[in-house]
This record gives C-alpha cells, structure tokens and sequence, in this order.
C-alpha cells in the first residue's frame, strides 16, 4: 500500500464516523502524485487556486464524474465564473459581490453548487471570513435574496492554541442558523475539530506529506 493511501486510512479511523466527509487537499502537488489515492476511489479533493485546479482537474472531472472538488481558499470576484464551472463546493463565500456574482453564475449555467460561508472566526485583522457580528445579515441575503445552497460555515482558527474555543464557538454558530454541514479542521487541528461536529475536515500535508 502507497503511503499516501497509509496516511488516509490512518486519518479515515480517527474520523471513524460516517458522516465525516475526508477532503484531500491536493493544492501544490502535481496530479502523478495524487493520482493513488484517486483510484483507490476517494471522490473529494480540495483546491485554493482556480487556475490550478482547473489545469489539473477539468479533464480528470470529464472522465470520472463522481469526483467532488472543493475550493478552499480566497476566491476573487473575477475568478467566480470559472470557479463556478469547476467546483462543486465553495467553502470560502465571504462578501456580498462575491456571492451574488455566484449566483448569477450558477444560474447563467443551470448548476447548483453547495456553500460554506467563510467566519473569521478568532476576529483577525488579516484573515478573511465574514465577521461575526454580520453573520446572520449575511447568511440571509445569500440563502433569502441570492438562493445560494448555503450548507455551513467554515473557519480557519487563529494559530494561538485555543482551537477547542474556536470550534466550539463555529459549531453553535451553525446550529443557531440551522445547518447541518461544517467545514473545520486541517492536518494541525482535525482532532479537535473532530470532537465539534465537524462534517468536513480538510486535509492535505497529513496525506500527501509536506509542501515545497
Ligand atoms: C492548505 C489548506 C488546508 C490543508 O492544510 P494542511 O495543513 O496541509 O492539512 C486546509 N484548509 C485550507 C483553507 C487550506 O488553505
């Protein structure tokens, strides 16, 4: 067995719940390299560059339908149509122009993509993500106004050692509106994610070793 797919099953019995949903981030590494744990029949595979994403996988996607990609990363304005083509997910919706060029997108083409609106979860100056404070303003106007398929939210918690606070704070923010997905957890942190009702972790070096 490839340990790449090691790496996976390893992650796979940690998250030993049917209802987490393992995505491969693959962002950096070439197809040849991810190609193992692609035929051994994972389906879900997250990106942060359109342009990448669409170089390594629009022919792959043609050929083997039942792959899911996941955009995980800033998405730009200008890049929301192709995205729209490309992924299935977006875990990054986080400004009103961005959503509503989604939508127009979405509906340009008859697909129906699934959403996480992105949190800045610890309130950081530098990250993205919705504040928190306009959270429910802005959930309405992607579900109400733009019908976007808004599934949970998503959260990159600051690196200051209180992930558990952090996910905790993410999971009751999901209930309070009523989702039922929830995008945490990366290679550092799926642990504790894991103990907050996380449906989607979101794992590359761990699988697919270190980034040069
Ligand atoms: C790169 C990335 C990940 C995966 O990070 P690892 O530490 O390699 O598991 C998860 N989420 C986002 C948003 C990322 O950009």
């Amino acid at each position: 067995m490839s340990l790449i797919i090691q790496n996976f099953e390893n992650i796979k019995s940690l998250a030993n719940n049917s209802n987490i949903k393992i995505i491969a981030v693959s962002k950096t590494f070439s197809y040849a390299h991810i190609k193992p744990l692609v035929d051994y029949g994972h389906n879900h595979f997250g990106e942060n560059k359109v342009q990448e994403a669409q170089a390594k996988w629009a022919e792959i996607k043609k050929t083997k339908p039942l792959i899911k990609l996941h955009m995980i990363g800033k998405l730009q304005s200008n890049k929301a149509k192709e995205a729209v083509k490309l992924f299935d997910y977006i875990h990054s919706v986080d400004n009103q122009k961005l959503a509503s060029l989604l939508s127009k997108h979405e509906n340009n083409i008859s697909k129906k993509l699934s959403y996480f609106i992105q949190v800045n979860i610890g309130n950081e100056y530098q990250k993205s993500g919705i504040d928190i404070k306009n959270l429910d303003e802005f959930f309405y106007y992607c579900t109400k106004e733009l019908k976007l398929n808004i599934i949970g939210l998503m959260a990159i918690p600051p690196n200051d050692g209180k992930e558990n606070f952090y996910f905790k704070n993410l999971m009751e923010l999901n209930k309070l509106l009523g989702l039922k997905e929830l995008s945490m957890g990366m290679s550092g942190d799926f642990k504790e994610a894991l103990k907050y009702q996380t449906t989607f972790i979101r794992v590359g070096s761990s699988i697919f070793g270190k980034r040069t």
